[in-house]
């Protein structure tokens, strides 16, 4: 029949641009930068959705609009924001939960399902440090909505009135604390949950953007002193902007000694317990009552794959668990219903690329991976440097931020060479803003596909950008 035929053409060239990937993801430009109006008006013309498109052209069409018309998070010379080349066996998992669309809202819908991403969660759950048979985890849309989790089971554990009275039944304003280098999800999570930005506290970093532990707790006391009431404390693992990681366990016993909730956003960084040499650096994660890590970020997974881990699975319990008629009766007393301990209902099996990609490379395969990418970001320390830039900041994270003496000196800008570099299109990198040090170029290694020649290239642009080759 027409029709399977046309199928089956569709999923050919889909396999095929799959398997030869790599090499087509070479050939491209990174940077592609359509003038938007054009872009739309073309696509309003050429897709009226009055006449059918077969499968098969409808997927040559797809694939040749998506080599064209984005910035290719997956090549290797995009040095971009944590958005990762994707491992194959990801892929092929993703693809699947497509195609079998498991619903993981009762147990008893998606049972391997359900426990294949149980297994992926534990193995995690022990590198980060945390106990397997104690603690409770699920997969999330991304980081943001991991964050958002955290921040509603310390709620609901240190507010509790506030689930049925809302904000107004508490006598005192709960404030959480984070430093100015966070990430910014929290301020709309603050928006979101009803606690209102106010209620956001930036503490001091030092010059080396971690957070002051000191002045944390000076914070927290005034406060109470003036009559609000502390009730989380964020670290960041891996910042967004500079890849630092707070003081875990100076945080941890400043929100012990206070009784406030302690979550780490690892949404980046937490990869570094994969591997053995960098696991140390995140050193006080377990002692963190909720963490925050994405798998679609140094985990090479497609987007949206976030974690959130907690060591009170009861607070899962607490915030979520919601009673309804309609719902099938839980499986066993084994299982939990995802839709009873988490915010979604409806739910993707998000975990279904994250153990597939798991089980084909192994631990001491990410730990590999890892390495290879923190390597290639201290090469390209080197490189750097040897070239005459300088380093802005401090980590072994593979994130590297740095400036340039004709920069400092207003010869040019930043942003100037960051234009420069898409202008030619050969590979990304961005401007960041880092507490106390103003503005810096920002080259962080996502892509495990990466080599020395890539690097090579990147500081090849540079030069050109900064006017010192051509
Ligand atoms: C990326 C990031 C987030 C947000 O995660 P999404 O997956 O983009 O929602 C939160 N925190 C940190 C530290 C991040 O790097």
């Amino acid at each position: 029949m027409a029709h399977d035929d046309a199928l089956r053409a569709a999923w050919q060239r889909l396999t095929d641009e799959a398997i030869d990937f790599e090499s087509i993801i070479r050939s491209l430009p990174v940077v592609n930068q359509p003038d938007p109006a054009e872009l739309r008006a073309h696509l309003e013309e050429f897709y009226d959705f009055a006449e059918p498109v077969p499968v098969d052209q409808l997927t040559n069409q797809l694939i040749a609009m998506l080599r064209r018309y984005l910035i290719h998070v997956t090549h290797p010379r995009y040095y971009g924001l944590f958005n990762p080349s994707t491992r194959p066996a990801s892929v092929i998992g993703d693809a699947l939960a497509a195609l079998y669309n498991p619903q993981l809202a009762v147990w008893s819908h998606a049972p391997v399902a359900q426990e294949l991403e149980r297994l992926t969660l534990r193995c995690l759950a022990s590198l980060l440090g945390y106990d397997p048979d104690t603690m409770a985890a699920h997969f999330t849309s991304g980081g943001a909505e991991a964050n958002l989790v955290g921040t509603l089971l310390a709620l609901s554990d240190r507010c509790p009135a506030a689930a049925t009275g809302g904000m107004r039944a508490l006598e005192r304003q709960p404030v959480l604390y984070l430093s100015g280098e966070s990430h910014h999800s929290f301020v709309k999570v603050a928006r979101m949950s009803g606690l209102g930005t106010d209620a956001v506290r930036q503490v001091p970093v030092g010059s080396d953007l971690r957070m002051d532990p000191v002045a944390l707790e000076r914070m927290i006391v005034a406060d109470l002193d003036a009559g609000f009431q502390p009730f989380l404390v964020v670290g960041t693992a891996g910042t967004t902007g500079a890849g630092v990681i707070d003081p875990l366990p100076e945080l941890a016993d400043v929100a012990t000694r206070h009784g406030l909730w302690f979550h780490v956003d690892a949404a980046w960084g937490g990869s570094a317990v994969m591997s053995p040499t960098l696991r140390p650096l995140l050193r006080g994660i377990a002692l963190a009552d909720s963490i925050t890590w994405d798998a679609h970020k140094w985990l090479s997974v497609p987007m949206g794959g976030g974690m959130v881990f907690t060591r009170h699975p009861e607070a899962m319990a607490k915030a979520f668990t919601v009673l309804s008629g309609y719902m099938p009766p839980a499986a066993s007393s084994i299982t939990a219903d995802p839709h009873l301990v988490t915010p979604q209902w409806s739910r993707r099996s998000t975990g279904l690329k994250v153990f597939a990609a798991l089980a084909e490379l192994g631990v001491e395969g990410y730990a590999r991976l890892v390495d290879h990418q923190t390597a290639m970001g201290e090469r390209l320390r080197e490189l750097l440097v040897a070239a005459g830039w300088q380093l802005v900041n401090d980590t072994r994270l593979p994130v590297v931020c740095f400036t340039h003496p004709r920069i400092t000196d207003g010869t040019t800008t930043t942003s100037a060479i960051r234009d420069a570099i898409y202008a030619r299109g050969t590979a990304w990198i961005s401007e960041v803003v880092l507490t106390g040090k103003g503005k810096a170029l920002r080259a962080c290694i996502t892509s495990y596909l990466t080599n020395e020649e890539d690097l090579l290239a990147l500081v090849g642009e540079l030069e050109i950008a900064i006017g010192e080759r051509r």
